[in-house]
């Protein structure tokens, strides 16, 4: 076998067991690697920048819309977690918890941070004192611990890296606002960066935040069928302000409650873009957040190589100088082949090839990632041509996902006509529910499958609860998730 054929062959098909893909392609492409720790991962290079380039544009988002950064620390006194009883209860199964340090027992334990309502609550009521100190919109970039029974990497981990923005306000009306407004910048965001479609809606109380009133989701469809929750945005009412304390003075004078928010978004977003997008021939990247958006390799014998390479110079440094994330493999002692084959893998949107022929001619040759279309174009337009075909590309991934998506959703009047199309096909499934969560947990039990989100916008309005048969109150989307 060729050393190109051995190369590809590495990569389980994901038809064969996409378990097994996912894991080959996130070692293969040297985005992860694992620690000795349990369920905690190592973000290398290739990894990180990813998150890198997620952190960027949201953080720009973030910032557009008045919010800015600060951080809090890392460990959280028991009794502050102790004070909101349904997060309490939420997150005590899986806090690690630091009852040593210096070689002295702690006085009190200190729990590592699920998420950092406590911390933060406890700090505004200490800054909040009138409404002229409202608004308050901050946002952190941290790690966070939830000891998770059940890890895969990126998707659900024990340590994961996040941003968690902490929002506080004058009154409900306005803190609703917010959470719809940050709901809304990930739904853009994973769509117009990662190229990823998302149901938009409201989690059921089951699945809603510890300690939120309202909790909504976006949740994005995987290749194997399954959701995954890319992100979520919390109305937490006056929950926090009264465990906390968070009063102020308000117009009139009188002291009110603040209103508060959370939204979050993890390194998660990274295994979902992995599993929305990628193939049997490894990862295929969105041009927004790739690294690395085109790849040039120069092509021919060795009498013209130095000529050509002097040409992708050049148009390397044009590439460059407008901006586009451009990387030249001029490697001697590897093959062009390989080289193909390593940057689909990697999932580079764009190969270009240039050899002698095409330098005579003024052309370089362009290669798409996901269509493997060749698009032999003027060296002169190369700028140009290279934008628009980015652009294509984001969209073509973009339309493939949401075809995906809808080739594989459903909808049904009943649990049993869900079962069976739940074993045959997995997916999203559309149905009605009365609101009970007995009924919630029935479709759990008997078909794997939770409720993802009542959407905003679902596709059709049911009538009927797929369990009970009483009216419904919601449609919901029912999927297996990550
Ligand atoms: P939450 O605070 O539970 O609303 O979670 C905020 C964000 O973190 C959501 O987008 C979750 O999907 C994500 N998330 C929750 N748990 C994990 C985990 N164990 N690993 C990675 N991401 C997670």
């Amino acid at each position: 076998m060729s050393k190109d054929k051995q190369f590809v062959t590495e990569i389980t098909p994901q038809g064969e067991d996409f378990s097994k893909w996912y894991i080959d392609v996130i070692k293969k492409a040297d985005l992860m690697d694992y620690s000795p720790v349990r369920g905690c991962i190592v973000f290398r290079p290739e990894g990180f920048e990813l998150w890198e380039n997620i952190q960027r544009e949201l953080d720009r988002r973030f910032k557009e819309t008045g919010h800015r950064n600060a951080y809090f620390p890392l460990f959280i006194p028991e009794s502050f977690l102790q004070k909101e009883k349904e997060h309490v209860e939420g997150f005590n199964p899986e806090l690690p918890w630091v009852t040593e340090a210096g070689g002295e027992k702690l006085e009190e334990r200190l729990a590592i941070r699920p998420t950092s309502e406590t911390i933060i609550g406890h700090m505004y009521s200490k800054w909040i004192q009138s409404y002229r100190d409202l608004p308050l919109l901050i946002n952190q970039w941290a790690n966070v611990v939830r000891w998770e029974k059940r890890t895969l990497p990126f998707l659900r981990t024990s340590e994961f890296l996040w941003q968690e923005g902490h929002t506080a306000h004058e009154n409900e009306e306005e803190a609703r606002q917010e959470t719809m407004q940050m709901l809304n910048i990930y739904r853009e965001f994973v769509e117009d960066f990662l190229a990823i479609p998302v149901i938009v809606g409201q989690k059921t109380p089951s699945e809603k935040f510890a300690g939120a009133v309202d909790t909504y989701s976006i949740e994005a469809m995987m290749k194997d069928g399954r959701a995954v929750q890319a992100g979520t945005s919390h109305y937490l009412g006056t929950n926090f302000a009264v465990a906390f304390d968070i009063k102020y003075l308000d117009r009139g004078n009188t002291l009110q409650f603040a209103h508060t928010t959370s939204w979050g978004v993890s390194t998660r977003l990274i295994g979902a873009l992995i599993m929305v997008h990628g193939d049997d021939r490894g990862l295929v990247l969105p041009p927004k957040i790739s690294p690395t958006q085109v790849v040039m390799i120069p092509i021919g014998p060795p009498k013209t190589r130095e000529q050509v390479i002097a040409r992708v110079d050049e148009l390397y440094a044009e590439l460059k100088k407008a901006g586009v994330r451009v990387k030249v493999d001029d490697r001697a002692d590897v093959s062009p082949g390989w080289k193909f084959n390593e940057y689909e893998m990697r999932g580079v949107p764009i190969r270009m090839e240039l050899g002698p022929r095409d330098m005579e001619n003024g052309q370089a040759v362009l290669v798409s990632r996901i269509t493997g279309e060749k698009r032999v174009v003027a060296q002169s337009d190369i700028v140009a041509e290279i934008e628009k075909m980015l652009e294509e590309i984001h969209r073509d991934m973009f339309e493939r996902a949401g075809q995906f998506r809808s080739d594989h959703s459903n909808s049904v009047e009943t649990l049993d006509e869900m079962k069976s199309l739940q074993e045959e096909k997995r997916g999203f499934t559309l149905a009605g529910w009365c609101g009970s969560a007995a009924c919630e947990k029935q479709v759990k039990e008997e078909t794997g499958a939770t409720s993802r989100n009542i959407p905003f916008e679902p596709l059709e309005k049911k009538t009927t609860c797929l369990v009970c048969g009483e009216k419904a109150e919601h449609t919901v989307v029912f999927a297996r998730a990550y």
